[in-house]
């Protein structure tokens, strides 16, 4: 613990550790927006394959172009000689380890179960000085983190159990180096502590331990965000932070009501959130806007008022303009939409975007007529929307449904998410493919402006979004010289 102290006092930070909450990250100087507070490479990491991101992926950089199986284990994907070189003191013994496992048992090995053999193998080779120690890359750090075994359910012990013992299995290590409870005590360690790993526009690629980031707790209004550059993890404030402030970043989606924040700590983390938009719970401001952004829209199709159950319980009230709405219509168009959703959602997963594609637009107005017009519940169909149209390739409405979204993020979110600059990347990506050069212009100089913080500069991302920019800004410029000539 003194050695990482005085690894992060070099880079301005420091741990605490507070009763209520348990450790902190503290900075010992002014941050301003976009500056990078702490990067780290994962303790072990390990690529997912599932349906969102199907391809296979190089275990070291998450890339998937041109990767090749290990032909030691066929378990293990690269994209090239230097990643495989990069990983290959942990990898020679886990392909051993994993070229030992009967061919059926290979298909039972999931990504959590690998993360776990790695984090054994990682700590045996530390032992050991084939892999070298350092202040912030040691199993000492992963020690540290919290585990929640009291907290967890019997169902869940028994399944960590099994994963144990599958883990073991693998392994092969004498009796006496191995400890199956310790080893289901990690699994829960890792839920809690593990981060998803995405590309830049946040979607998953994989799963992770960073140790040194783990310190940094929750915060439902963040003042930092967490960004990954292939392996490496990277967090930059979003806001000017004062020297002594505890750094915090969000484990859950923020887009919702206290409430529903508040069930998702709870179940995945085990913890009550304090933070300064949870201790607003129960007053005005949190009321209306959990009314805003999981409630019901006003009678009256022009106000935006936000609705509260009356007393009477006969329905709910605008707090605007005072119109009721009758609890029966309500519950009526509510029962139309489950169905309709599980159909949409059914199509999606058939892969029948066509029929997905409306089935959604008929969720979209049914939420259009029940929800606040600015419900999360109708950007999420929203999003959906836009996906579908995407690869459907049907730019000019999938351009629709982007700019419909954009409100709502504003709305739901802080000015420097990544998510708001990554819908306005879409809308500009969208606007210059259907030959909207202005518009493209103004878009995708919003996204710079988030994700120039989110994201910093520095890296391909970017790079490409500042080239489009570029293009978009001569284009825009030879169109317009040529419209004066006319
Ligand atoms: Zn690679
Ligand atoms: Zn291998
Ligand atoms: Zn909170
Ligand atoms: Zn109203």
């Amino acid at each position: 613990m003194e050695e990482l102290q005085k690894a992060l006092n070099d880079k301005n930070l420091a741990v605490s550790t507070l009763p209520e909450k348990g450790r902190c990250l503290f900075t010992t100087r002014d941050l301003s927006p976009g500056e990078v507070i702490l990067s780290e490479d994962p303790y072990v990491s390990v690529p997912n394959k599932n349906k969102e991101s199907p391809n296979s992926k190089c275990e070291w950089c998450f890339s998937s172009s041109n990767v090749k199986k290990c032909s030691g284990c066929h378990v293990v994907w690269y994209c090239g000689s230097t990643c495989q070189k990069l990983d290959w003191k942990l990898h020679s013994v886990e392909c051993k380890a994993l070229a030992k496992v009967d061919k059926n048992r290979v298909k039972s090995i999931t990504p959590s179960i690998r993360l776990m053999v790695k984090l054994y193998l990682r700590r045996k080779l530390q032992h050991q000085k084939i892999v070298p120690t350092t202040a912030t890359d040691n199993y000492n750090l992963v020690e540290a983190l919290v585990s929640h075994m009291p907290d967890l359910e019997e169902k869940q012990l028994v399944l960590y159990a099994q994963m144990a013992n599958l883990v073991a299995l693998i392994l092969q290590w004498p009796e006496q180096e191995i400890n199956i409870k310790e080893i289901a005590e990690n699994f829960s360690k890792l839920s809690c502590n593990a981060h998803s790993i995405c590309d830049s526009e946040l979607r998953p690629l994989g799963t992770g331990l960073y140790p040194v980031i783990s310190i940094i707790n929750h915060s439902c209004l963040p003042n930092s965000v967490l960004v990954f550059e292939g392996r490496l993890a990277v967090v930059r404030a979003v806001q000017h932070i004062p020297k002594g402030t505890e750094v915090s970043i969000s484990y859950v989606e923020t887009a919702g009501s206290t409430i529903t924040r508040q069930k998702a700590l709870k179940e995945q983390y085990f913890f009550s959130c304090t933070c300064s938009r949870c201790i607003k719970m129960g007053q005005f401001d949190d009321i209306e806007e959990s009314a805003v952004l999981e409630g019901y829209r006003c009678k009256d199709r022009k106000c935006n008022g936000f609705l509260l159950r009356d007393l009477d319980n006969k329905g709910f009230i605008c707090k605007h303009c005072g119109l009721l709405r009758n609890k029966e219509e309500i519950e009526n168009i509510a029962s139309e939409v489950r169905p309709m959703s599980e159909k949409a959602s059914m199509a999606l997963s058939s892969g029948n975007n066509t029929q997905a594609s409306s089935a959604y637009k008929m969720v979209e107005k049914l939420q259009l007529e029940l929800c606040h017009p600015y419900s999360i519940n109708l950007m999420r169909t929203r999003e959906t929307l836009l996906k579908i149209l995407m690869e459907l390739q049907d730019w000019k409405q999938a351009l629709v449904y982007c700019r419909l979204t954009i409100p709502i993020y504003i709305r739901a979110y802080p000015p420097f998410h990544p998510l708001v600059g990554l819908q306005y990347y879409t809308c500009g990506k969208l606007e210059w493919l259907l030959g909207e050069t202005e518009e493209a212009v103004k878009s995708l100089t919003k996204a710079l402006n988030v994700l120039r913080i989110t994201h910093g500069t520095k890296n391909p991302f970017m790079m490409e979004l500042l080239s489009k920019l570029d293009e978009a800004h001569a284009e825009a410029s030879y169109k317009r010289s040529s419209q004066n000539e006319d």
